[in-house]
């Protein structure tokens, strides 16, 4: 007899975007003359970089010449792509060792992965709201989950409080889905807080690309101390518009030591070489070559050209939310905007007001945890004529 996971059972089914994907098919069937605009997708819409598609096509060419094809790469990443993160932290200054940089397949596998290095024993700290993936996959550990309340009171950055006891902290900034971004302050705190829990932080960069506030840190690990407490995850799927092509990195700093239950210390970097080695075999060349242009100046140059373009769509939603003097926040550092429900409507019945009366399509925010009730998320990822066209219903009726 074969067992299954119990965890599994425990879990709700996520039915968020399917449900909004099955009230827009209706609406679109019912109304065949609405243009239905999308901006609920967390997806991008821009193609890659030209550096990025040459670099790749270069890099297919390689693979198919007997002398420069390669089989089995290192599990970790290939060192030209390690140079060009050490190079891209230095420039916000963080000093980083190749050997603490692992690339991935993106940051949601590396979310649900690095579980493995707890024991289930430990008590879990997250936002609500949050993105999903933190929290279904401690529930599939079977793991004690403790919310931290995001609102308005907190401008949706939950701070810690001494009085409760946590092991493993995951923090995301800027934030999905409230594009709220945390101070240096505030990380400090938080900083302060897991070394004398004696916790790790996960810290979701996902969004850091997104940042143009300079006073804003684009790692956590510009925080003094959190090399000693935190690992943090990045993505170069918003970043560079790569969430098709599939490829992220996870930073394990070499101070970072955490004890068994039994009492001995383990490095988490080398745990993290140990479980990547035995249970992943590594990024593909071609897009590990694609990834390596983006930290070029150019590629940078041209990432940031499409970064600009997503920017430019949040800021003409918030202008006319500002306008309607309807409360948000995010769509500045991030390309999300978290609005409030107008008239206390709730998350669901807003989503239907939208569709029904404007064609427009988002997020309900009670989707990403309670505190999400009554709370809405609009994202930039659509063209700029479409985001235009949803400010002009905006304005007119809104
Ligand atoms: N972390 C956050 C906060 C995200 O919003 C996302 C994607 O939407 C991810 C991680 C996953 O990114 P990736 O495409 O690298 O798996």
């Amino acid at each position: 007899m074969a067992w299954v996971n119990e965890n599994y059972a425990v879990l709700q089914d996520s039915y968020l975007f399917s449900q909004v994907a099955h009230k827009v098919a209706d609406y679109a069937a019912s109304h065949p003359e609405t243009k239905i605009i999308r901006l609920g997708i967390g997806d991008v819409t821009l193609p890659l970089a030209p550096v990025v598609v040459e670099a790749m096509q270069k890099a297919v060419a390689e693979m198919g010449v007997k002398e420069s094809f390669r089989g089995y790469g290192p599990e970790q990443g290939y060192d030209f792509l390690h140079k060009a993160l050490v190079k891209y932290y230095a420039d916000f200054g963080v000093s980083l060792e190749s050997s603490e940089i692992f690339i991935s397949d993106g940051a949601k596998s590396d979310c649900g992965n690095i579980t493995d290095l707890f024991d289930d024993a430990n008590v879990i700290l997250v936002p609500d709201p949050v993105y999903p993936v933190y929290l279904d996959t401690n529930i599939m550990r079977g793991r004690q989950i403790v919310f931290m309340q995001g609102s308005p009171d907190n401008d949706f950055l939950p701070m810690p409080d001494a009085s409760v006891k946590a092991d493993i902290i995951y923090l995301c900034s800027p934030n999905n889905p409230t594009g709220a971004a945390y101070s240096r302050a505030q990380l400090k705190e938080w900083v302060a807080y897991a070394r004398q829990q004696d916790a790790v932080i996960l810290y979701d960069a996902a969004y850091e690309a997104f940042i143009e506030d300079p006073s804003l840190p684009r790692s956590i690990f510009t925080i003094e101390g959190a090399k000693e407490c935190a690992i943090e995850l990045c993505s170069l799927s918003k970043t560079a518009g790569f969430t098709g092509t599939r490829c992220g990195y996870t930073v394990v700093p070499l101070e970072l030591k955490r004890k068994t239950r039994t009492g001995k210390e383990l490095s988490l970097n080398k745990m993290w070489l140990r479980r990547q080695t035995t249970k992943f075999n590594g990024v593909p060349y071609i897009v590990q070559r694609g990834a390596e242009a983006v930290f070029t100046p150019e590629g940078q140059r041209q990432c940031r050209e499409n970064l600009a373009y997503y920017k430019e769509n949040a800021r003409l939603i918030g202008a006319a939310l500002d306008e309607k003097g309807i409360l948000y926040y995010g769509g500045k550092n991030s390309p999300y905007i978290w609005m409030q429900c107008p008239d206390n409507m709730k998350s669901w019945e807003f989503f239907d007001y939208l569709l029904e009366k404007l064609g427009i399509v988002g997020t309900p925010g009670s989707g990403f945890g309670t505190m999400g009730e009554g709370w809405f998320r609009l994202t930039a990822f659509a063209s700029r004529e479409a985001t235009q066209e949803a400010v002009e219903r905006f304005r007119k009726c809104l």
